[in-house]
This record gives C-alpha cells, sequence and structure tokens, in this order.
C-alpha cells in the first residue's frame, strides 16, 4: 500500500501544498498539514513543499488496484439552443464497439437546468446508464459549473474512459476536466479503439502538422484515459426510442459566487459556417482561380440549399476564410452530397471527406485523384459545368 508521509518536524504550516492536491485531501491542523482518504497518492503534493516534508512511498500492487476501480466507457452529452449535438451521438455509436470490447457498460452525462428529455435521447442512442446534473446555473454552459459537476461524477463513478466532441465546448470543458483531474487528454482524436493486448484506449490523431499519424496511449497508472473527437468522423448509430436506460441524478457541489464569469449576451458569428451539419457540401479549389470566381460555387450551393467548402489550397490564397476548409487540417465533414469542382483530390483533402456518401468531381484533369473516390465525375472546365448545373436544379428545383 503506498503511503504519504508528512513529517511534523520539517512542516513549517506554510499551506503551500493544500491547494496543490487535486483531490482535496490535505488540511492543515494545529498548522502542520495532514492527509486524509481521499489522498490518491498522485504525488502532486511532494513537489510543491518548499522543505521538503513530504514524502511519498508508493507501491505497485496499490496502482494497479486503484486503476482497476475505474469501469465503463462515458460519452459527454453535449447540448445547446436546445437541441443534443449530433457528434455526442456518433460518439455513443463508437464508445458502444469500447464499452462491448471492455465488457463494460456505456454511460452518458449530462449537465443543464432541465435535461431529462436530452438524457432519454441519449439512451435511444445506446447509453445503458445516464448521470445527470440538474441546476440553472448549467445554463447556458459555463467552464467552472460544468467542470465542477463532471469532476464531482468522474471522481465518484470513476469511469474508465471518458469521451467528449472536439466542438468549442467540448475543447474548452474536457481540457479543465483534464487538468483538475491531473490525467491526460488526447484532442481531437480521428480513431478509436482498444487495444487487444493491454486493454488501453487507443487514440489516433494527426501530429507534427499532419504529416503522420499517432496512436496514443494514457499512461497506465492514470485513469480516466480521456479524448475529444471531432464531428463527423464516427456514423450515427441507429435510434431505438424502445431502448431502456437508467437515470442517476446528481446534485451541483458548487453555488454562484464560486463561479468566475457570466454570460451577459450570446452574438452569433455573423457568418456562421456550418460545415459539419450539411447534408450537402459544394467545394472550390484552386481550379477556382480568385476569391471573385467563388460566386460560381456560391451560387450552386444556393439553389442545392448547400454549404460552402474548400480545399486549402484556395484558403491559403485567401480567396476563402479558413471556417470553410475541409481535409485534415481544416473540418471533417460526412454530407449526403459532396460537390468537388477544381480541387485535385490530394491525401490531405480526403481525409476530410471520403466518407462523404455520394461524391460529385469536376474537374478539367481526367487522371486527377479526386476521380479514383468519386462517385460520379465530370471532365470539364468548372465554369461551363457548374453554371449549367445550377440552371438545371433551379429548373428542376423550382428555385
Ligand atoms: C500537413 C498538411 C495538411 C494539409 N491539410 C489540408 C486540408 O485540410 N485540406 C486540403 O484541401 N488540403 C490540405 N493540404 C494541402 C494538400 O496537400 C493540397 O495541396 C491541396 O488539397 C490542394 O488543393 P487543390 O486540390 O484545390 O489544388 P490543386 O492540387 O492545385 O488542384 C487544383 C485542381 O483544379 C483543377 N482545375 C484547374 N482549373 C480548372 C477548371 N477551370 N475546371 C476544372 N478543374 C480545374 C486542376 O486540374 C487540379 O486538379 C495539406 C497539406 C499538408 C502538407
Amino acid at each position: 500500500m503506498a503511503k504519504l508521509l508528512i513529517d511534523r518536524e520539517t512542516c513549517t504550516g506554510c499551506e503551500a501544498c493544500v491547494p496543490s492536491c487535486p483531490f482535496g485531501a490535505l488540511s492543515m491542523k494545529e498548522q502542520i498539514a495532514v492527509v486524509d482518504e481521499k489522498c490518491n497518492f498522485c504525488g502532486a503534493c511532494v513537489d510543491v513543499c518548499p522543505v521538503s516534508a513530504i514524502t511519498l512511498e508508493k507501491d505497485e500492487k496499490k496502482e494497479v488496484f486503484a486503476t482497476s476501480a475505474y469501469k465503463d466507457v462515458w460519452v459527454f452529452i453535449e447540448h445547446e439552443h436546445g437541441k443534443v449535438s449530433r457528434v455526442s451521438f456518433e460518439l455513443l455509436g463508437e464508445g458502444r464497439k469500447l464499452a462491448d470490447a471492455l465488457g463494460c457498460k456505456l454511460c452518458g452525462f449530462i449537465f443543464g437546468k432541465e435535461v431529462e428529455g436530452f438524457a432519454k435521447e441519449a439512451i435511444a442512442y445506446g447509453a445503458e446508464k445516464v448521470y445527470m446534473t440538474e441546476s440553472p446555473l448549467l445554463e447556458p454552459y459555463r467552464t467552472d459549473p460544468f467542470s465542477c459537476a463532471a469532476v464531482n461524477l468522474i471522481r465518484k463513478y470513476k469511469p474508465e474512459i471518458v469521451l467528449f466532441g472536439a466542438t468549442i465546448q467540448g475543447r474548452d470543458f474536457a481540457g479543465t476536466v483534464a487538468t483538475t483531474l491531473e490525467v491526460g487528454l488526447t484532442a481531437d482524436c480521428t480513431g478509436l479503439d482498444i487495444d487487444s493486448e493491454t486493454k488501453y484506449l487507443r487514440q489516433t490523431r494527426p501530429a507534427f502538422g499532419g504529416n503522420i499519424m499517432a496512436v496514443i496511449l494514457d499512461y497506465p497508472n492514470y485513469r480516466p484515459q480521456m479524448a475529444t473527437v471531432r464531428p463527423k468522423v464516427f456514423p450515427m448509430p441507429a435510434r431505438d426510442d424502445s431502448r431502456k436506460g437508467d437515470l442517476i441524478r446528481e446534485p451541483l457541489p458548487m453555488t454562484e459566487d464560486q463561479i468566475r464569469t457570466k454570460v451577459l449576451e450570446f452574438i452569433r458569428g455573423a457568418e456562421a459556417v456550418n460545415l459539419a451539419d450539411a447534408e450537402i457540401i459544394v467545394s472550390g479549389g484552386r481550379g477556382i482561380g480568385s476569391s471573385e470566381n467563388f460566386k460560381v460555387i456560391r451560387e450552386l450551393a444556393e439553389v442545392l440549399g448547400a454549404a460552402v467548402g474548400a480545399s486549402r489550397a484556395a484558403v491559403d490564397a485567401g480567396w476563402i476564410p479558413y471556417e470553410h476548409q475541409v481535409g485534415q487540417t481544416g473540418r471533417t465533414v460526412r454530407p449526403k452530397i459532396y460537390i468537388a469542382c477544381g480541387i485535385s483530390g490530394s491525401i490531405q483533402h480526403q481525409a476530410g471527406m471520403k466518407t462523404s456518401e455520394i461524391i460529385v468531381a469536376i474537374n478539367k484533369d481526367p487522371e486527377a485523384p479526386i476521380f479514383k473516390i468519386a462517385t460520379y465525375g465530370v471532365v470539364g472546365d468548372l465554369f461551363t459545368v457548374v453554371p449549367m448545373l445550377r440552371d438545371e436544379f433551379k429548373k428542376r428545383l423550382g428555385r
């Protein structure tokens, strides 16, 4: 059994160790530091003690026991503006495979003012249990109460794996939770699976600017293993409203005066680009030639009710903002129809769009790699073909 030893003779009562403990296990008694049963033997306090009064006697067996207490796969059920984010359901689909490989339960966790309806949706998409914390302080999203609620649940119920969408909310919140728990977090994963030998989570993500795909395994003595995953990387699982699951409620251990931010107003960005949710995307590449020429792409997109995408070459040329970029270092998309105009189809572009249901490629070079993955290919000048498509769709769709 590991032991945290505090030398009463050396301790000066400076209190430096107290805030360093991520588990709140240290306090002062008669001006000497004391440790209680919440201690996880992480050693954070050892390094901060200015007089080396704290020592940690490690015992490997205890650590194995401690991490083995962590089980189940948890998915954060994110919601905004009255709707659950699609990525949460995608993660439930992938989480199911991980839970089956580990022989454990798949659970959701959700925070907000009144979220029981969303929790039931998570069950319909595969969660066996959903942990819920409801409070007026949890609407709208703020980092402090969300991370407090999550840390509280994770410490109490000890999940082995925790997954978040790599959304604005998920990226902000997962980082805070990981820092508070002093565990690792692999951001922006594009693949997840279970290592058949060690049973650890294998987290795949692009590294070194996207030039290699790195497989990351967490340090064995720290749990949970945490990752954020981009929307649209995994397919949507089937919804089944007849599924049954447990709802577990936990209170929020925080009051308004402990929260450092107030939301005064929510202002949507003027040019919100919703590539992730678009069913049809019309994308332009270097073949477009200028920012003015993107008009051709926008006009077709408008007729089809589609979002406008772009290759990195078009973004780098300054013809269209980065928010439109599709690919390894841009957005990953999975629309029903992806129309690539003047895009050669580099590996990096394909990484963000090759799982689209139907790919239409318009390119004047019959050897362009995009034709290898295209469902339909048109060899021709985009400035002739795209306006023809626009006019024909306009006629047929009556727009
Ligand atoms: C680490 C890294 C990350 C990257 N990440 C991304 C990423 O996220 N997304 C991305 O897109 N790229 C990314 N790239 C860049 C990628 O390698 C390519 O350079 C880029 O995708 C090329 O864009 P493109 O297809 O528009 O241009 P090009 O490869 O130059 O292709 C232009 C195509 O337009 C065709 N064309 C020209 N004129 C016409 C016309 N009038 N009518 C029809 N066709 C025409 C040409 O035949 C050609 O096939 C990344 C690269 C690296 C190294």
